[in-house]
């Protein structure tokens, strides 16, 4: 089974689909590791490592994919009119994609691998149950953005966040506020409370609160009949009402105002991010303060964030509002990302076929398929026949 690593060619991407060692792990299971030149340069990983790993190096993307049972992405294929190169073209019938496919947000996506006959597992529709875990990309992405969205913001903050006392006087420690405390908001916490700054952090999920607790945060929110039902089944929050939100933002606006650092975090599952930390909440705070927004990707949480730039505000706020914060930290992100994908590829490994093989009655295998025998079967993507 030929498997081929692409260099990745969206705009910003920094990372790659497997990392010298899953590479060494997958010819291990029997794969011939075929990898785009270059595929791993940005994160570190250069072509010699990858040979040392028993991968081999090709030139172009026509010449990884050729014969490629398997292809490991990080985002999706190009297709034409999207690139220099039609990556998707080059993909053969029957072949296995796995990657961050984001079908529900590009229409004709998933189509356009079924009509191409390519078996397209889409790794952040996984479900967040424990034996999906150790396959989970959403989490081990969000967890490394939690981290670095901290490290950006302390770097953007004028002021120290611990509390320094020196002969000249003493610094006082930043307030830090994190809005969504799901993975990459806990991950906040946690860095901003190992960097010395005084954290508090909101979510409308009523069991984060605890969770915000344990890392040694205070908790700050509107709590109401609303919030007590504020999770879906899968442990995602859910839409809430315009009379929660403005609730929570009457709450809110009193706190921000004398935060120094403030890290958005927060997702609605299939909508734009809601927004959290409005116009008049950014006119209230110091100059020098920082808004760090993770959710930028989603539209952003704040009503001045501009998704993908740092921007200073008039009154003197820098709003870091780049996307695929991921991708900040390339080569630690790539690295839990291919082992996401290495775990994927060996639990559904068939050792006598040497192959993948995928059970369609597999919970994990139904949550990432987004098309089979040249079909779209994924349920978010099938619309009911009208009655
Ligand atoms: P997410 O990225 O969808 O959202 C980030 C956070 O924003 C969430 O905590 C959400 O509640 C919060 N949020 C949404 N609207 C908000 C608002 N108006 N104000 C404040 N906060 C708001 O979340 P996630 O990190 O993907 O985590 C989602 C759930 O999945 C959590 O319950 C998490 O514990 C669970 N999870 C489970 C597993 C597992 O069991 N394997 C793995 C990862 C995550």
């Amino acid at each position: 089974m030929r498997l081929a690593v692409l260099k990745e060619r969206r705009d910003g991407e920094t990372r790659v689909a497997a990392t010298p060692e899953t590479a060494k792990k997958l010819a291990a299971l029997g794969c011939q590791v075929a990898v785009e030149t270059g595929a791993g340069l940005i994160a570190g990983f250069t072509d010699q490592a990858y040979a040392e790993a028993g991968a081999e190096i090709c030139q172009d993307a026509a010449t990884t994919l050729f014969g490629a049972g398997v292809v490991l992405k990080v985002r999706a294929p190009l297709a034409a009119g999207e690139g220099e190169v039609d990556e998707l073209s080059l993909i053969h019938r029957g072949a296995l994609l796995v990657g961050t496919l984001e079908a529900g947000a590009n229409p004709g996506r998933a189509e356009a691998y079924a009509a191409a006959g390519i078996e397209a597992c889409a790794m952040e529709l996984a479900p967040r149950s424990t034996r999906a875990q150790s396959m989970d990309i959403l989490s081990s992405q969000a967890n490394l953005a939690g981290y670095r969205a901290v490290i950006e913001g302390a770097g953007a903050y004028d002021r120290g966040f611990p509390m320094l006392m020196t002969a000249a006087g003493t610094i006082p420690p930043a307030n830090v506020f994190v809005m969504g405390a799901g993975v990459a908001g806990l991950q906040a916490i946690a860095t901003a409370r190992r960097l010395g700054g005084r954290v508090s952090a909101a979510d409308v999920r009523p069991a984060a609160k605890e969770e915000i607790k344990s890392l040694g945060a205070s908790f700050v929110g509107y709590e109401d009949e609303e919030s007590k039902s504020a999770q879906t089944a899968g442990g995602y929050a859910k839409q809430l009402s315009a009379d929660f939100y403005a609730k929570q933002a009457e709450v809110v606006a009193a706190h921000i105002a004398k935060q120094d650092i403030v890290v958005t975090t927060a997702l609605v599952q299939g909508r734009r991010a809601p927004i959290l930390v409005t116009q008049a909440m950014v006119d209230s705070m110091k100059p020098g303060s920082v808004i760090v927004d993770i959710a930028s990707d989603a539209g952003g949480n704040c009503a001045a964030t501009h998704p993908g730039e740092m921007y200073t505000t008039a009154n003197g706020v820098k709003i870091l509002g780049y996307t695929n914060w991921p991708g900040r930290i390339s080569a630690a992100a790539s690295a839990l990302y291919a082992r996401n994908l290495l775990t994927f590829i060996t639990t559904f490994w068939d050792k006598e076929g040497q192959a993948p093989k995928l059970p369609e009655t597999d919970d994990i295998v139904q949550g990432v398929t987004l098309t089979r025998g040249g079909a779209v079967v994924h349920k978010s993507l099938i619309t009911a026949p009208a009655a």
